[in-house]
């Protein structure tokens, strides 16, 4: 590969070149959804963060192994090991099968990831359709010493963990620290250490979603699920491992004493993790009232929004912020949003009008700088400044100031197509209300002024001017035409 790429291991909390293991093979699994409510801006994030890895790594040449599973079993209420069933709640509320919430929301979330331009992963495995082989990964950790029963359920034994590995690394913490700072809580006293957590879970006679065991008629714990279709698709060791930075603990710290009480190693070279979301300044949750699914967005149906914002809006505003700073949305920032990604736009169509005559630009310096913001760590804002600095040449080029021949102008193209198109997955959308038609809209109307100009009309000249203005468009008259500015 000639281009090195650079990310951030969270396990060893440094910048690290990345090498893949099995090359031009890659492995990387991420957490994906757990499906009891509409999609909304806390699974944007990571989808986007982890389908521009997806496209770079398959631009530089790599064969990539995408695995995102789809939580549909075990994942209870505030990640505990006790409490209701996130998708049994709703099941409950809805009076649905709990497979029809699953179905719903899954198909729900598909959708929204396709308007979003994320692509589907190579392999979507389910954690209900995946059982047999979690309860082998018990077996493995039970032969090895790292998990007792209780009652029909079973723990992994944090604190022998502990004696031979070290619990904690991935998030630094050191479990007599947490032991000293943790209540018991009503119902866990079927554990040795309120830092166990379960691999399965007994389930009671309201339980209805549980299947037949050596322990008891149950479900799996949420962690196992992740390390036992990781290693099942991906082999004992892979190469990344991503998610959000609220899975970091306690949901990634398990995974990884999982997968080495029972394969001897943690399973994952590269752990990554996308920051938060807040809205408005205020973390996002159904209890504060802001949490805005993404259908809200697209439709503007919602007190907190202003208008309508369109899947490649939110796309872009994740875009031009780095995956791992915390991202605010609000109002504001999505409108200059929305017209940031129709400038860049607009300036991909005047590249496409740009004629080569002779040398003059060279299109490598700008190449160099796309590919060094990638390169490091998914560099997305840098990058973007890089093609928002490379508009103001094709304007040069376009007024005729610089000059280019044929092999950089096809270059300069390829360069905006491949970043723009390829890697950041932005595509142009066709509004309803017309807006993916106004270039060309406005460009008829202006070229119909310029006829009347030549014709010396200037009254229909001036009369279209004004009713473009009463608009928001904003004309400069140039010798030869003239360019236009929604304002
Ligand atoms: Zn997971």
């Amino acid at each position: 590969m000639d281009n090195q790429l650079f990310i951030y291991n969270s396990l060893t909390r440094k910048k690290e070149e990345f090498k893949a293991l099995n090359p031009p093979h890659v492995g990387m699994y991420v957490c994906g959804p757990t499906v009891y409510g509409e999609a909304h801006l806390g699974h944007a994030r990571p989808a986007i963060t982890f389908d521009i890895l997806f496209r770079y790594l398959q631009h530089l040449g790599y064969k990539v192994r995408y695995v995102r599973n789809i939580t549909d079993v075990g994942h209870l209420e505030n990640d505990q090991d006790e409490g209701e069933d996130k998708i049994l709640k709703k099941a409950r509320l809805e009076s649905l099968e709990p497979m029809e919430v699953v179905q719903y929301y899954t198909n729900s979330y598909h959708r929204s990831m396709r308007q979003l331009n994320v692509l589907d992963p190579s392999i979507e495995p389910h954690a209900s359709g995946h059982i047999i082989e979690q309860q082998a990964f018990i077996d493995k950790i039970f032969e090895n010493g790292y998990a007792y029963e209780k009652n029909g359920s079973v723990y992994f034994d944090v604190e022998k963990y502990n004696k031979k590995y070290k619990y904690g690394i991935l998030s630094g913490r050191v479990l007599e620290d947490l032991q000293a700072n943790t209540r018991t809580l009503d119902g866990q006293d079927e554990k040795k250490n309120p830092f166990d957590f379960a691999l399965w879970k007994k389930a009671s006679p309201q339980h209805l979603m549980h299947w037949p065991s050596k322990w008891s008629e149950g479900f799996p714990g949420w962690h196992l699920e992740c390390s036992t279709m990781g290693t099942k698709y991906l082999g004992d060791e892979f190469d990344i491992h991503g998610g959000g930075m609220d899975l970091l603990f306690p949901h990634h710290e398990c995974e990884i004493a999982q997968s080495t009480a029972a394969n001897g190693k943690s399973a994952v070279r590269y752990w990554m993790h996308n920051n938060m979301i807040t809205l408005n300044g205020q973390k996002m949750g159904k209890s504060l009232g802001n949490a805005v699914s993404l259908d809200n967005f697209f439709s503007g149906d919602h007190k907190l929004l202003a208008q309508p914002y369109s899947a490649m809006t939110i796309r872009f505003f994740i875009l031009q912020a780095h995956y791992r700073g915390t991202l605010d949305f609000s109002n504001e920032a999505l409108i200059s949003a929305e017209k940031g990604l129709e400038r860049l736009f607009r300036g991909m169509d005047t590249l496409e009008k740009i004629r080569a005559t002779q040398d003059g630009y060279k299109a490598e310096q700008l190449k160099q700088k796309l590919y060094k913001a990638l390169n490091d760590d998914l560099n997305t804002p840098v990058l973007i400044s890089h093609l928002f600095d490379g508009l103001k040449q094709i304007n040069q080029l376009k007024e005729g100031k610089i000059s280019i021949d044929d092999k950089n102008l096809e270059e300069l193209k390829k360069l905006y197509h491949d970043f723009v198109i390829n890697i950041l997955g932005l595509t142009k959308e066709k509004k309803e209300e017309g807006s993916g038609l106004t270039s060309e809209l406005i460009d008829t109307i202006l070229r119909l002024r310029l006829e009347a100009k030549q014709n010396k009309d200037f009254e229909t000249s001036d009369r279209i001017r004004d009713a473009l203005s009463a608009l928001g468009i904003e004309i400069k008259d140039k010798k030869d035409g003239s360019d236009w500015e929604i304002r």
